[in-house]
């Protein structure tokens, strides 16, 4: 049996729908990001990065960079087994601790991704509470719809960000469920957010326990860092506060934050939290840097907001359409996948810019875009040079502009 030409023939119909994946070989340089070594084309050139997680720039801040080496020299490398079989290092804990108290939660849970944890904590409560039903934005991430097939619990999806279809399902819920209420605070794609507070309003009404997922806002939203609940003083009334350390906070690694007995139930029954190899304690050490640095700093979140507005606001003048939104995120409309694949070839190769293109499944077809996501390390001249790229190209393709 010929099984490669199996893959191929799917790997084909990908290509001929402009939806293969090309990823950028890509070098990060401390010290000089948003600028990093592109290799591949002709020979190695330096690009600048327009579509990073690394929101604030963490990943290289010199706290955390110093606690990553530092642990490792004393640590070393792994480790060294699953939290349950020796693997519990004494830096998980006191991440553990940070995360708690970020969330104002009794205890947090580490996990390998936010991806896991979404994944375990959404299967684990689905699973084991009885008659679960959980209520599921319709926009939530793949992380959280796999954990919810998993649970094999009954699942309602409602309409995005809407809290009113969210209280029809819920009272139109068997009396004996156990309702979850599942959503995310920042949308990445579109950079909406959720509104939590009628959300939170609708759940309790319900008596349904809520699990926020706040990827995209911790460490960027609230006070402290953690996240829209914190800015809108409602994390109390949260049940579950999923997160990431690989996105605002630069390093790896996910978490859920909660209870006592919440955080003891999934430690208990999660296979995805119990049968795997704990973090490098170096990581558990960078993250925790990086989340007491935000803690207190107010810099980095404030000249985001301050690069975010300046780049919509000349995105504006020149016409170039993006999706508006109250979050970080700029999201530039193309709405073809070959076009949207094209116009990122030419800004790197042509411009030195560095913007994945989005496309399907990532998001609905038709709705292919360029998703900008400007930090406090990218300077007045980048935003200048990346608008005079983009400029250039609209006119270059023909591109449709808005009218402001
Ligand atoms: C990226 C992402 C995750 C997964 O987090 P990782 O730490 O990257 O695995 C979870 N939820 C959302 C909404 C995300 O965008």
């Amino acid at each position: 049996m010929d099984f490669d030409r199996l893959f191929q023939a799917q790997l084909d119909d990908l290509k001929a729908e402009g939806n293969y994946r090309i990823f950028a070989d890509l070098e990060r340089k401390r010290d000089a990001f948003p600028r990093v070594t592109r290799h591949g084309g002709d020979g190695p050139s330096e690009v600048t990065v327009w579509c990073s997680n690394d929101y604030l720039g963490m990943g290289q801040h010199p706290d955390v960079v110093r606690a990553m080496v530092e642990t490792a020299e004393i640590c070393g490398a792994g480790a060294g087994g699953t939290r349950n079989i020796s693997g519990t290092n004494h830096h998980h804990l006191l991440l553990e601790e940070e995360l708690a108290d970020l969330h104002g939660k009794e205890q947090a849970l580490l996990f390998s991704s936010g991806y896991v944890s979404n994944w375990a904590a959404l299967s684990t409560l689905g699973a084991r509470l009885l008659n679960a039903v959980i209520l599921s934005d319709a926009l939530n991430h793949a992380s959280m719809i796999e954990g919810i097939r998993h649970s094999r619990a009954g699942k309602v999806i409602w309409r995005h960000n809407d809290p009113e279809d969210l209280d029809r399902k819920l009272a139109a819920l068997p009396a004996d469920a156990t309702p979850i209420v599942a959503f995310e605070s920042v949308y990445s794609m579109d950079g909406d957010i959720a509104p939590i507070a009628e959300i939170v309003e609708v759940a309790e009404r319900h008596g349904a326990m809520t699990y926020i997922d706040e990827v995209h806002a911790v460490g960027m939203y609230g006070p402290r860092g953690g996240g829209v609940a914190e800015e809108l003083g409602l994390m109390d009334r949260i049940t579950l506060i999923e997160g990431t350390l690989g996105k605002a906070f630069g390093c790896f690694g996910g978490y859920i934050t909660g209870s006592a007995a919440l955080c003891d139930f999934i430690r208990s029954f999660a296979s995805g939290f119990i049968f795997t190899t704990a973090l490098p304690p170096a990581v558990a050490a960078a993250a925790r840097a990086s989340i007491r640095h935000l803690k207190t700093s107010d810099v980095e979140r404030r000249s985001q907001k301050i690069q975010v507005e300046k780049l919509r606001a000349r995105l504006d003048t020149l016409g170039i359409p993006h999706l508006p939104n109250p979050s970080h995120i700029i999201p530039v409309m193309i709405k073809d996948p070959v076009k949207c694949r094209q116009i990122s070839d030419i800004l790197m190769d042509a411009w030195g810019v560095y913007v994945q293109p989005i496309n399907y499944p990532t998001v609905p077809k038709g709705t292919e875009r360029l998703r900008l996501t400007p930090g406090p390390l990218h300077s007045d001249d980048d935003i200048e040079h990346l608008a005079t790229a983009l400029n250039a190209l609209w006119r270059q393709c023909a591109l449709a502009r808005q009218v402001a």
